[in-house]
């Protein structure tokens, strides 16, 4: 199989352990299996994202050693600064592409204007503690004016998706039943997280999607979406471990642990970073310095 992977981190805060494990798992693998990564900036979510966060992740991945085949740091960075260059991915340049397919959604009857704030959705929703709460199709039947809201939904087919993970093995899935019909617009106009990495990871041919497990329930959700939308070969899931602390704590991506940022100005060397970030990921039995050279074999 063809091994071309992605790191897709969003800049709405400062890269973290937890994005490091990630990263170890995207550049491992794909160096260990003669993949390339590409590198796509998420951010999709405009109200959420920051210029600073961006230029701020670019500069760690290059002091950390992650190189991009696709969308070399420089890349993106000349991009902002009004210099032409090819091809960085950034989600916020991609909305054309976004709008295309909701509008190849919607002319197959497949969406609606859903006008449900999100206590609505809280209230309708029956709701099982700790459970996310599942849109009920409240406004699948009732035919809202396009002018009424700009947040769009797609009808979720009841059923069972079923794929295979590297490395939790079969796994299936009911988006109709966990989450309902997905937004794809917001109402503030906004592409949702679900849509813009359907849509991407299929323009951008990526082979292999390797992430933490954090983000596996949306696994079901992003392969009905991208059948929606056509796409052919399905990619390949790779969920890896979160990190977990000496406490016994997990770190995802949203929690506030100390930025890379922080460790770099308090002396940190890359090599120590990655090592720890690899050992509290389960990678390596002792924490220990960890070159870039190194990662491919952690995954042979
Ligand atoms: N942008 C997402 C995040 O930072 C990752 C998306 C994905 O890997 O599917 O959590
Ligand atoms: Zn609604």
């Amino acid at each position: 199989m063809a091994w071309r992977t992605r790191f897709a981190p969003a800049p709405t805060g400062y890269l973290h352990l937890g994005h490091v494990v990630n990263a170890i798992h995207v550049w491992g693998i794909a160096r260990a299996f003669g993949g390339d990564v590409l590198l796509r900036i998420e951010d999709h979510d405009r109200t959420r994202c920051r210029a600073e966060y961006e230029d701020a992740l670019l500069d760690d991945l290059d002091w950390l050693g992650f190189v991009p085949d696709i969308g070399r740091t420089d890349s993106f960075r000349a991009a902002r600064h009004g210099t032409p260059h090819p091809h960085p991915q950034r989600q916020s340049d991609n909305e054309d592409r976004y709008a295309a397919a909701l509008a190849a959604l919607s002319a197959r009857d497949l969406t609606y204007v859903c006008t449900c704030t999100r206590r609505d959705i809280a209230r309708l929703a029956p709701h099982v503690p700790g459970e996310e709460p599942r849109y009920p199709g409240t406004c699948r039947g009732a035919r809202h004016a396009e002018a009424e809201s700009l947040a769009r939904r797609v009808h979720i087919a009841d059923g069972v998706e079923p794929f295979e993970d590297r490395r939790l093995g079969h796994m299936q899935q009911s988006p109709a039943a966990q989450c309902g019909d997905l937004l794809v617009r917001d109402r503030h106009g906004q592409w949702t997280y679900q849509v813009a990495v359907a849509v991407d990871d299929m323009a951008h041919n990526i082979d292999v999607v390797i992430r933490g497990e954090d983000l596996l329930d949306s696994t079901g959700r992003q392969l009905q979406l991208a059948a929606l939308l056509g796409r052919e070969q399905s990619p390949q899931w790779w969920h890896h471990a979160l990190l977990v602390h000496p406490d016994g704590r997990k770190l995802s991506k949203a929690n506030h642990d100390t930025s890379i940022r922080e460790r770099r100005a308090a002396g940190a060397p890359a090599a120590a970073l990655l090592g720890e970030a690899a050992f509290l990921s389960g990678l390596l039995p002792a924490a220990r310095d960890l070159s870039i050279d190194e990662l491919p074999a952690l995954f042979r």
